[in-house]
């Protein structure tokens, strides 16, 4: 009886798989943990209670079957593991290996009251790389072919998912990117250590061998107009991300001024992502992008300031401070990352809030004041507030500016004045049908949620694909009812 295998963490502690050093991974981008073993997945797994109402599934925004996989893993059913797994999950690997599993299904799991919780997202990599390794993992071809084309907007995980459900139901699936690459964040934002990039690029041959196109290099609202596309489309979907970076004080901040040496931290991580792909940059990008033998500080709690540190330490800084100004406990980074950019070598300075630049054309340090956290306000988080006289300069002869992103202009950049936004600037859809202020058109990921996490761009693109394909039977019944 399986049960007897599963319930196992009363004996068997937690184990994430086996991290590199942090000497040995700071001379590279690759990824830090290895891969579990069939025999550490296995044991890991059954730590599983097997829970009548499973928390990691209901707070899974997939509503992934993690205690099903769970057990199969155990009983050695590994492709039924994997069907399971990717039933609800367009990219499990892809969420296995970046998913901030300790706020999500980890962080809920009921164990974790008394002992630690079960590793989830290191048994659904494994679940999903042995998929692959014996070829259960195939394109997402249709069984019957349907004449309806649908055009995406974005090659990022919400495009891509909402493709790979599109394309298995038989639609000819069209993606538009402006980057040169498939994957959006995937490929360009998030480093090497954490998601290696051939596992994006996996994903996007499969896509090409069911029949999916991309154009690349090709920015709608520039290159093709959205009228064009809505026109060419049967449907079109929406999925471009969030990219303008925040600003110290607001976008229209004056605080960073003209100087060189302080940059965003999207185009920071575009560049090293691009050099370590292969690319060649221009000679001042590549000079003004990288970290080498420079103080570098870091503004910003969050993922991305997160990849900036860890790039910094990799590219050899002669220091790599982060600035942050709220303290540990209350920065939105995950702790792992935290934990992982300390091991390398970073150095935190909580409840510090920058306050200007100096130096002359190039930047030279960061004036800085210490913080105190006041009352809550109206969303529950402690307002800093800096302390009087507490102002100091910090060595800095690379700023990178992570702060968050907000969406651009899109009913500019489409001239498109029906798609209705938010006051934030993301799209409004009705979220049952998905569906814009414009008919037939729908959107999904960031740009409706604002800067968030894979697995919700995932989840997002799945569920804007059934909305799509019921709108277009829709449609076509309606059509075949006239036509009788
Ligand atoms: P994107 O991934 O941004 O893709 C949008 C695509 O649209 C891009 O390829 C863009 O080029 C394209 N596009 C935009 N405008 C146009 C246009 N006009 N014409 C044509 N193409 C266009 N999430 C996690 O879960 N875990 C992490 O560890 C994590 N780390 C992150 C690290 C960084 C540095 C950043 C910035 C984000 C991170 N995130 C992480 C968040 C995650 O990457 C995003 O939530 C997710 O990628 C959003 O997916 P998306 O498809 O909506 O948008
Ligand atoms: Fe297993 Fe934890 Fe999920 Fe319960 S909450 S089913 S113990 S993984």
């Amino acid at each position: 009886m399986t049960t007897d295998r599963m319930l196992q963490f009363v004996r068997t502690e937690k184990a994430m798989p086996e991290k590199r050093g942090a000497d040995a991974r700071k001379e590279d981008f690759d990824e830090i943990y290895k891969a579990f073993s069939k025999e550490k997945a296995t044991e890991q797994a059954s730590r599983c209670s097997q829970c009548g109402v499973p928390f990691c599934q209901t707070n899974c925004p997939l509503h992934n079957n993690i205690p099903d996989w769970l057990m199969l893993t155990v009983e050695g059913r590994m492709e039924e593991a994997w069907e399971v797994s990717s039933a609800t999950n367009s990219f499990p690997e892809i969420c296995g290996r970046i998913s901030p599993q300790d706020r999500l299904c980890e962080g809920n799991c009921v164990i974790e009251k008394g002992f630690d919780s079960v590793t989830i997202g290191a048994v659904e990599k494994h679940i999903t790389e042995t998929a692959f390794d014996n070829g259960w993992v195939k394109p997402p071809l249709p069984r019957e072919e349907r004449a309806e084309t649908i055009g995406i907007i974005g090659a990022g995980p919400a495009g891509l998912a909402a493709a790979d459900q599109l394309r298995r139901r038989g639609y000819q699936i069209e993606i538009y990117d402006r980057y040169d690459r498939v994957g959006g964040l995937l490929i360009y934002g998030i480093p090497g250590f954490k998601l290696e990039k051939h596992v994006v690029e996996r994903r996007e041959q499969l896509l090409r061998d069911a029949g999916v196109t991309f154009t690349l290099n090709t920015s709608i609202g520039e290159d093709i107009t959205f009228a064009e596309l809505k026109e060419k489309h049967d449907a079109v979907l929406i999925a471009t991300g969030v990219y303008k970076a925040r600003e110290l004080g607001g976008n229209d901040d004056p605080m960073t001024g003209a100087m060189t040496g302080i940059v965003p931290a999207l185009d920071y991580l575009t560049a090293s992502n691009r050099i370590g792909l292969g690319d060649s940059l221009p000679e001042a990008e590549m000079a003004s992008h990288s970290a080498t033998g420079r103080d570098v500080v870091v503004i910003g709690g969050g993922d991305t300031a997160m990849d900036c540190v860890r790039t910094a330490i990799r590219q050899d800084a002669k220091s790599v401070t982060c600035v942050y100004r709220r303290d540990r406990a209350n920065m939105p980074g995950s702790v792992r990352e935290v934990m992982n950019a300390e091991e390398e070598g970073v150095v935190f300075e909580w409840l510090t809030q920058p306050d200007g630049f100096e130096g002359d054309d190039a930047v030279t340090a960061v004036r800085c004041s210490k913080i105190h956290l006041g009352q809550a306000d109206a969303t529950g988080r402690r307002v800093p507030q800096p302390i009087e006289g507490s102002g100091y300069s910090m060595k800095a002869d690379l700023v990178i500016k992570a702060l968050g992103f907000d969406p651009e202009n899109l009913p500019e950049a489409f001239a498109e004045p029906r798609l209705k936004v938010s006051r934030w600037g993301t799209i409004n859809i009705d979220w049952q049908s998905m569906m814009t202020s414009i008919d037939g058109v729908f959107a999904a990921g960031d740009i409706v949620r604002g800067a968030s996490l894979v697995v919700w761009a995932v989840r997002d693109g799945q569920d804007a694909a059934d909305r799509i394909d019921t709108w277009l039977k829709a449609k076509a019944a309606g059509a075949d009812k006239i036509a009788s």
